[in-house]
Parts: structure tokens; sequence; C-alpha cells
């Protein structure tokens, strides 16, 4: 179970850490990123892509 903790990604950034070459997926972020409340690592990660519709 993910902790109930929430934070607000700041995308970008975390890409610019990770770097151009990694990817921005859900699997690809979840093991390099922590709670920063409780530092859980059984995080949900939730993004919305504000400009990015929706397939399926
Ligand atoms: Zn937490």
């Amino acid at each position: 179970m993910a902790c109930r903790h929430h934070r607000e990604l700041d995308l970008p950034a975390l890409a610019a850490r990770l770097g151009p070459d990694h990817g921005a997926l859900h699997a690809d972020l979840v093991p390099r990123l922590r709670c920063a409340e409780c530092g859980s690592k059984r995080i949900a990660l939730t993004m919305l892509p504000p400009d990015v519709p929706t397939e399926r």
C-alpha cells in the first residue's frame, strides 16, 4: 500500500535531474522517488499532464 501523503511533483525538474534519456513514466519514476513526508518508497504517483490528451 502506498502511503497517504501527497506531494506535487515538479516533473520538469525531475526530468532534468534524471537526464534527458530517462523516461518520465510511472514505472521509471517510482523506484527513484520517496515520499518526502514519511520516506516511504511505496508512493502513489499521480501525474496529470496538463495538455496531453488522454488515450484510452
Ligand atoms: Zn508518506
